[in-house]
């Protein structure tokens, strides 16, 4: 990495919001550590060294193989709230002050774990974590798109049922794969989330071209876009994205790790913020692509040549973007403005 000491130095402690970031794919060695230790019959070893070998980022079919043992830890309530309470505690490590952490209801409820016991779980976690921590968290419930409209029914049953949905729950989102999962056959589903006053905020233009993106804003009504890559193709799609000021939601190691963009270098960032559409940074499925928020935001300040200012106009983005409450955006960008204002090269 070539960015200065001090340039790191300041975004470790920069107070920041994070938008894409996966519940499951944030479990750290640590905590898959202490999951696996409740779970001896499991094939995941408990040794966290071993554990920091297993994790390292191989290709995507080890990231995969990695995500789906991570996924196979998770068996009671207590192991979700486990889960959820120690990935804010790796979040305020990195001072983030908010998160919406995307969560799969789905893939919890669908091996037995107990819907309401599931959403206590969650809520429990994040208000411990908020108390504690002072990191703020709010849920995407996303539908694993490879299961099918059997998961969509399920995620958007979960997300309105009024006895069910969970007090922090914001917005509705679309993952797992593209190719061969058009998001146009998800419209009934996001119609009813968002009748629901859930925001859309499904991923699109990942891995398959623009015209998935122009999907998701036409179909899905999007708000935001998860990582919306290749709309770097289609001048028409930026331009549509900066006049409705649409985010997208960049993870740049994540599209590295995937595929998606073959070099950093090649990454498009650049060009989004040049054709005037807003970005955020984030970090998709940060230990699994042996990345943090942080990292990520070195990353973007390399290929974009920001200084300390910039990465806080950046920051600030995503505070904006966000779908907490005017008074919670303004708090954060206070505090972001506030210790701009006090590091000593700005
Ligand atoms: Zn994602």
């Amino acid at each position: 990495m070539s960015e200065s000491p001090s340039l790191q130095s300041f975004i470790a402690g920069l107070p920041k919001a994070e938008l894409h970031v996966h519940h499951v794919g944030s479990a750290s060695p640590r905590i898959v550590s202490e999951l696996a230790a409740r779970h001896p019959d499991s094939k995941v070893p408990a040794d966290l060294e071993k554990l920091t070998e297993f994790f390292t980022f191989k290709d995507f079919a080890h990231f995969i193989q990695v995500y789906l043992s991570v996924v196979d830890l998770i068996r009671t309530p207590e192991d979700v709230r486990l889960l959820t309470f120690e990935v804010a505690r790796d979040m305020a490590r990195q001072n983030v002050r908010y998160a919406e952490l995307t969560i799969t209801p789905f893939s919890s409820t669908r091996r037995g774990i107990d819907e309401r016991a599931f959403m206590d779980a969650i809520e429990d976690a994040r208000k411990a974590a908020e108390s504690e921590f002072g990191t703020v968290l709010r849920w995407c419930f996303d539908i694993p798109g490879e299961a099918g409209l059997e998961s969509a029914e399920e995620t958007v049953r979960l997300a309105t049922d009024d006895a069910l949905r969970p007090e922090g729950l914001v917005s509705f989102g679309l993952g797992g794969p593209e190719i061969g999962v058009p998001r146009p056959q998800f419209k009934p589903y996001f119609d009813r989330a968002v009748a629901a006053g859930l925001h859309s905020v499904p991923h699109a233009g990942e891995t398959t071209g623009p015209e998935t993106v122009w999907d998701a804003l036409r179909d899905l009504r999007a708000e935001r876009i998860g990582h919306g890559t290749t709309s770097a193709q289609d001048p028409k799609l930026l331009a549509h994205l900066a006049e409705h000021g649409i985010p997208l939601e960049v993870c740049p190691t994540s599209n590295i790790a995937t595929r998606a963009v073959r070099t950093l270098d090649e990454h498009p960032l650049k060009q989004f913020v040049d054709a005037g559409v807003t970005v955020t940074i984030n970090s998709d499925d940060p230990p699994m692509f042996a990345t943090d928020l942080n990292t990520e935001y070195a990353v973007a300040a390399r290929l974009l040549g920001l200084d300390e200012r910039g990465v806080a106009d950046l920051a600030k983005n995503a505070v904006r973007a966000s779908f907490l409450d005017d008074a919670g955006k303004d708090r954060i960008a206070t505090e972001i403005d506030a210790y701009t204002e006090s590091w000593p090269t700005t």
